[in-house]
């Protein structure tokens, strides 16, 4: 309980910050603080509560549909927000994103399930409506804005540098002549590539990781909470942060461009959990352990 109180504090922190659209660049914008937090509920759409449904039909059982699942895709290598694990919570599939996404279809009356696949197939598959939504610790952009229509945001994170411990690289601007790496289609490679420097670009962020401990790189430009997971999990690799260099960016979920109806759905259980704590609670859950440095 004592992390919740601590996360609310933070919530508090983060509500008085200006939140971008795009990862990176801007001083003006740069974040106080690089600790990853959930958004506030400052962003409240609509009023509904959670658990009433719109007015559809006089009737209190929605007709069943022919399919009553909703189905989240996701790229599941990206620990805390989603992992494949041995007991998950939908499936063999865990984290901060596939609880809030258990959630979200319970709350519905409908029933989860989650399709693992690239990150960068997500909002195709949202196009041809292999899957419903996308949850995957996904940064709104505008370029992605064009793509899918974004819920309320559930998370603010921010890119960060893992390096090894021994590293003399302090701020972005040392990146200049290092070897840097990137996970393919992650805002960490968008803000690397609008600095100007090269990169080499891997499909897994377990992949960079290694390349930086095996010497291969020099550093990992990478989301902040699942950086803290990865520095946890191997020795010798510490975080640095630049906040001027790498704004805040904001998690939300991804729906096909003009499915407001499941959209609507989906903020009204968002903002319900955030409202509630629920999302604070998880976020607690899921980082309680990891240590910032
Ligand atoms: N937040 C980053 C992005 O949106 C990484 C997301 C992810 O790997 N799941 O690009």
């Amino acid at each position: 309980m004592k992390k919740v109180t601590k996360m609310a504090a933070l919530m508090l922190a983060m509500a008085m910050m200006t939140t971008a659209l795009t990862a990176c660049g801007g001083d003006e914008k740069g974040s106080s603080t690089a600790t990853d937090t959930t958004v506030t509920n400052s962003q409240t759409q609509d009023s509904t509560p959670a658990d009433a449904e719109p007015t559809e039909s006089a009737t209190q059982e929605a007709a069943p549909e022919a399919d009553n699942t909703l189905t989240f895709g996701t790229n599941a290598e990206f620990p805390p927000f989603e992992f494949v694990t041995g007991n998950g919570v939908i499936d063999q599939y865990d984290g901060i994103d596939i609880a809030i996404a258990k959630q979200i279809a319970e709350k519905n009356n409908m029933t989860p399930a989650i399709e693992n696949m690239e990150f960068a197939s997500l909002l195709v598959a949202l196009q041809n409506g292999q899957i419903d939504a996308a949850i995957a610790g996904m940064t709104v952009t505008d370029e992605r804005k064009e793509e899918a229509d974004f819920s309320i945001p559930y998370y603010t994170a921010t890119q960060v540098m893992i390096v090894r411990e021994d590293s003399d690289i302090t701020s972005a601007a040392d990146l200049a002549d290092k070897k840097i790496c990137v996970i393919e289609g992650y805002t960490g490679e968008i803000c690397v590539k609008d600095m100007g420097y090269p990169y080499e670009a891997f499909k897994k962020g377990t992949d960079a990781i290694m390349e930086l401990v095996n010497g291969k790189c020099d550093v990992v430009v990478l989301d902040s909470a699942t950086s803290q997971k990865y520095i946890s999990d191997n020795e010798g690799l510490k975080i640095v942060e630049d906040p001027s260099a790498f704004e805040s960016e904001e998690y939300a979920i991804a729906v096909k461009k003009g499915n407001t109806e499941l959209l609507d759905k989906i903020n009204t259980a968002i903002d319900a959990m955030l409202t509630d704590g629920t999302i604070a609670e998880l976020g607690a859950q899921y980082t309680e352990g990891l240590s910032a440095e």
